[in-house]
């Protein structure tokens, strides 16, 4: 398939460090794909320690120069505001390229990647001018007739490492960058190696609303590299990932020894629990919409569903019935439903996932095959596990189109059994009745949890994990909270 001609003309092949645009130190590159053919749609530098360097160098240069500094709040939300609208009318050529690298479907790229950044970038722009101390008083008694004047005041937190995956790659990139310029802070932005293309077009567009070269650096390389040399550089004062647990723990462990600041947003295995007073065509549509949105590349999928047990049959008919009638194709095509996943190597991956449930006794009745190549399909798929098995799908997160479906006796068993996880990112309830949902709220392990709803967010509402699911919290006031340092003052007169 030809690429459309926004995508093609927004293509880079170099990396953003300090307002220019840079080869590799050591001059390599590696390949991206566009997933929906396996084609190769571009080269990008492949980083190395010593472009880290630079890029650190670059943004420590940046948060002292007088060009960010000195700029008020209100300057910094002009320039925040002005990119947000430069997104917008590049709205055609950011959501083509994102659907072209990443497969998503472009309405959703539109959406999510495009919408939803400028929205984030908009809300967190307000935040700027908003960010405050306190002042309180102490009752220090020394020296004798000493008075004290004490207040808070919130600092930027210095140099930002965001480090994102692939599955919403200008959102995630966003989440980051946007509270980390309304607190005045810098950033190096190290997309995953999959998906690098929207955030070196994003660098293009801040230097053009204004963003002084250095403040935002986009760093293109993988992760064992460019990654893991950002995460333990000493000029960065927090980290800031989204991405799996396993890599989170790495992560952790690294800031942890070097006492940085890290903020982590993990995996996931959300449970949906539909009671059994709900319209079972209206939990069809939930759950679904829950595990197979953005081809379940999400980390809060809804990916264990709890299904009171006279409804469950229904249920697991009516959504093996959507997956079977579900149209794969290119992001690009308007028939196709769910495109593909992003990688080969994520498609093998969710494909042993899936082989695993059904040795382990799983009852695949939908899907349980990749769809017709060349590019990365996977059948959406629903495994019924009747006998309410242990089974690795239950556990393991994959991060693919990929739903296991329980029946349940009654709500003490079934929240016990949705809490009985290593994760804790979200969960769903799907009830018209207010005291069980309630319930269900009060005894869920999860981050957010959503009723009657699923993967629903929004910048004004924190997100995070429980558990295993992450340290922190994104969006919202916590943002402003999580890119600051509190500092105290004293004054003695
Ligand atoms: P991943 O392997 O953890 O990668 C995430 C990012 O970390 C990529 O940019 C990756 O680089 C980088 N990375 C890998 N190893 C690193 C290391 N040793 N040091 C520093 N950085 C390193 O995850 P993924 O496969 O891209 O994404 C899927 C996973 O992310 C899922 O498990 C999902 O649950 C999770 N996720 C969580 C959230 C959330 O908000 N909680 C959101 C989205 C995704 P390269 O890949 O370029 O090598
Ligand atoms: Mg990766």
């Amino acid at each position: 398939m030809p690429i459309p001609a926004p995508a093609a003309a927004a293509l880079r092949s170099r990396m953003f460090i300090g307002g220019d645009w840079r080869d590799a130190a050591d001059g390599r590159k590696f390949a991206v794909y566009n997933p929906a053919t396996g084609e190769e749609i571009a080269q990008v530098p492949q980083a190395t320690a010593e472009d880290v360097d630079a890029a650190v160098a670059a943004a420590r240069a940046a948060l002292v120069a007088p060009a960010w500094a000195g700029l008020t709040p209100y300057a910094r939300e002009r320039i925040m505001s002005r990119l947000a609208d430069l997104i917008e009318a590049h709205a055609d050529e950011l959501a083509h390229l994102e659907t072209l690298n990443q497969g998503k479907l472009l309405p959703w790229s539109h959406a999510i990647e495009v919408g939803g950044s400028a929205q984030w970038l908009r809300y967190m722009a307000g935040w700027a001018t908003k960010v405050e101390g306190s002042s309180f008083e102490v009752s220090i008694p020394f020296p004798p007739g000493t008075k004290y004047r004490t207040s808070t005041q919130r600092v930027p937190v210095g140099v930002v490492g965001a480090i994102v995956p692939w599955n919403f790659p200008l959102a995630m990139a966003m989440w980051k960058i946007a509270p980390a310029l309304a607190t005045g802070c810098t950033v190096v932005l190290k997309p995953a190696e999959e998906t690098p293309l929207t955030a070196l077009r994003l660098a293009e567009l801040a230097l053009e609303a204004g963003l002084p070269p250095g403040v935002l650096n986009v760093v293109t390389g993988d992760g064992e590299t460019a990654g893991a040399a950002l995460v333990r550089h000493p000029g960065v004062d927090k980290v800031s990932f989204t991405g799996s647990t396993e890599v989170g723990r790495l992560i952790g462990a690294q800031c942890g020894r070097d006492i940085r600041r890290v903020a982590l947003e993990l995996g996931g295995k959300s449970p949906v629990i539909v009671l059994d007073d709900v319209d079972v065509e209206a939990a069809v549509a939930g759950a679904a919409g829950a595990i197979f949105f953005n081809h379940g590349q999400v980390c809060t999928a809804g990916s264990r569903l709890y299904v009171a047990k006279k409804l469950y049959d229904k249920v697991v008919d009516g959504l093996a019935q959507v997956a079977d009638g579900t149209v794969l194709g290119s992001g690009f095509d308007a028939q196709a439903q769910m495109g593909p996943m992003v990688s080969a190597r994520h498609r093998d991956r969710v494909m042993t996932l899936m082989a695993t449930g059904a040795a382990e006794g799983g009852e695949v009745v939908a899907g349980g095959r990749a769809g017709d190549g060349p590019g990365y399909f996977v059948r959406p798929t629903v495994v019924a596990n009747t006998a309410n098995k242990p089974l690795t799908l239950v556990r393991e997160e994959v991060f693919g189109p990929v739903l296991v479906a329980m029946p349940y006796d009654d709500m003490d068993s079934v929240l016990q059994q949705a809490n009985d996880s290593a994760y804790g990112l979200g969960a769903s309830v799907w009830t018209n009745d207010l005291r069980r949902a309630q319930r269900a709220i009060d005894a869920l392990q999860a981050g957010t949890v959503w009723v009657n709803t699923h993967n629903m967010v929004d910048p004004a509402m924190p997100f995070g994990g429980f558990k295993s699911s992450g340290v922190g919290r994104e969006h919202g006031r916590s943002a402003i909270e999580a890119y600051t340092e509190l500092k105290s003052v004293c004054i003695a007169y």
